[in-house]
């Protein structure tokens, strides 16, 4: 997706590019073709609603630059109600179509080992990129900054967990700042609620771990529904334990359990559920995180999951141009950027692409504006998110600045996204328009 988008955009410029892609030569356990562009689950982009949806204002952004994902998808595309659902075969068949008939690209079937010493380059090589190039990219940056598996959290908004429940503290009071002693949000439950919590995780529907996805895996980080299975006491002893924390809605009773949620960007409107990374379905997961008391109402900006996923740690690692900080000559696009999904990929690609090519026609073009699906994403990915706990993300509102003077809460939530989308199409025309003035 990345890859197909980046060399799209580039091209487009006038710039020469070659793709090095490894299949179908050395494959993956998850693609079947050795398409370009192929989708390896779902045939869905998500919706296309661009006034009410950070996904649906993604596509939107990506048919304003021109981007041959999204207009090859709105070619194949297949009923779907809001969706944008894609005909994945045809799809992936017409784009490299397109991609091997434009006269400035150039097609190399083979697998890259090794980080490249110069030239520059667009590293875009998903969340099964191969071992030997994951080794060298590790090498480079340090292994601790290249994870193999994403064990993600659910992700709250902030606005919607009920803080006539749940209270801010961190545990023991421990930090320097008040900001610090109040890190975290905490959800108490008695004994009889922690009970039917067990029993809902217990019983809710889980997805399986693909063959050879696990490997190396569970020493870190269990499912909590696994840690539920080894006792119903484990989550109570693991991250529910209510020790160093009081309640000021009922400073006299103990907590038998307290579910902390963490704050998970600058901005503070995202909170991730600390420890539950998860393999339930997302529909049991809404249905179980809905009896934590203070999010009975809660809205999720993104649910758990477990996956083999290569991501790097890019709030460390990349400058806002996706350049690697070390080896600027080399830049990231795509999942491996951590981002999550196939739209948010090939936003990153389009990106990456326009950023390379300006550079290599003697010009840095201007960061693009936080308030922009694209520019929430990426300012996320590159120094927004918290580098210490950083997890992929997909795009959504809670990564956007607030509009000043509108209403909080659900009750306003259809006047705030429209406002948000507004505001993001007028500033990704103005970004497009000073970036082919700045290239001309
Ligand atoms: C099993 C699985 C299921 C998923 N399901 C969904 C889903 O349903 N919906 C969704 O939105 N997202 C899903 N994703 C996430 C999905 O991978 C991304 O959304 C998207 O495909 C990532 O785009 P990308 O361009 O970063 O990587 P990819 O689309 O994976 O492209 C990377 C390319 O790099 C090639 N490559 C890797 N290493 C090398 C190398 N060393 N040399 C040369 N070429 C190399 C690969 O062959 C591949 O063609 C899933 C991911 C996985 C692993």
């Amino acid at each position: 997706m990345a890859g197909s988008e980046a060399a799209w955009q580039a091209a487009q410029q006038g710039i020469n590019v070659v793709i090095h892609e490894m299949r179908p030569k050395v494959e993956t356990f998850a693609h079947r073709t050795g398409n370009l562009a192929e989708m390896v689950c779902s045939n869905s982009f998500r919706s296309d609603d661009d006034e009410q949806n950070a996904v649906g204002l993604l596509h939107w952004e990506m048919r304003a630059a021109g981007g041959v994902i999204m207009t090859t998808a709105d070619a194949h595309k297949l009923p779907a109600g809001g969706a944008l659902a894609v005909d994945r075969d045809p799809f992936a068949e017409a784009v490299t179509a397109k991609l091997t008939s434009h006269p400035n690209i150039q097609i190399s079937y083979e697998e890259i080992d090794t980080l490249p010493t110069d030239g520059n380059w667009i590293i875009a090589t998903g969340p099964l990129t191969s071992g030997k190039l994951a080794d060298a990219i590790a090498g480079a940056t340090g292994a601790e900054a290249l994870a193999f598996f994403d064990a993600i959290a659910p992700i709250v908004y902030a606005e919607s967990i009920d803080m006539g429940q749940a209270w801010r503290q961190s545990r023991y009071d421990k930090g320097e700042t008040e900001e610090e002693r109040t890190a975290y949000i905490n959800c108490p439950m008695s004994k009889d609620q922690y009970d039917a919590f067990i029993n809902a995780l217990l019983a809710a529907d889980k997805t399986e771990f693909k063959e050879g996805e696990t490997a190396g895996y569970f020493d870190g980080c269990l499912p909590i529904e696994v840690m539920a299975e080894r006792g119903r006491e484990t989550l109570r002893h693991g991250p529910m334990k209510p020790v160093g924390l009081t309640n000021p809605h009922a400073p006299d009773v103990k907590p038998w359990a307290v579910v902390q949620l963490r704050r998970d960007n600058a901005l503070g409107t995202l909170y991730n559920i600390v420890g539950f990374q998860t393999k339930m379905k997302y529909g049991a997961q809404t249905d179980v995180f809905k009896q934590i008391p203070g999010l009975q109402d809660a809205s999720f900006a993104r649910l758990g999951g477990i996956h083999r996923n290569t991501f790097l740690n890019s709030p460390t690692l990349l400058d806002d141009q996706m350049r690697l900080k070390s080896h600027p000559h080399i830049r990231f696009a795509g999942q491996i950027t951590g981002v999550e999904g196939y739209v948010e990929s090939a936003a990153m690609g389009l990106l990456a692409g326009r950023l390379a090519a300006a550079e290599m026609q003697g010009h840095t073009l201007a960061p693009v504006p936080h308030t922009t699906a694209t520019g929430a994403l990426v300012t996320h990915i590159t120094g927004g998110a918290e580098a210490k706990t950083f997890q992929p993300m997909n795009v959504n509102f809670g990564l956007f600045p607030p509009v000043e003077g509108l209403k909080g809460g659900r009750r306003g939530r259809k006047d705030r996204y429209k406002a948000y989308t507004d505001r993001a199409k007028a500033d990704w025309t103005g970004w497009l328009s000073q970036s082919s003035l700045d290239a001309a």
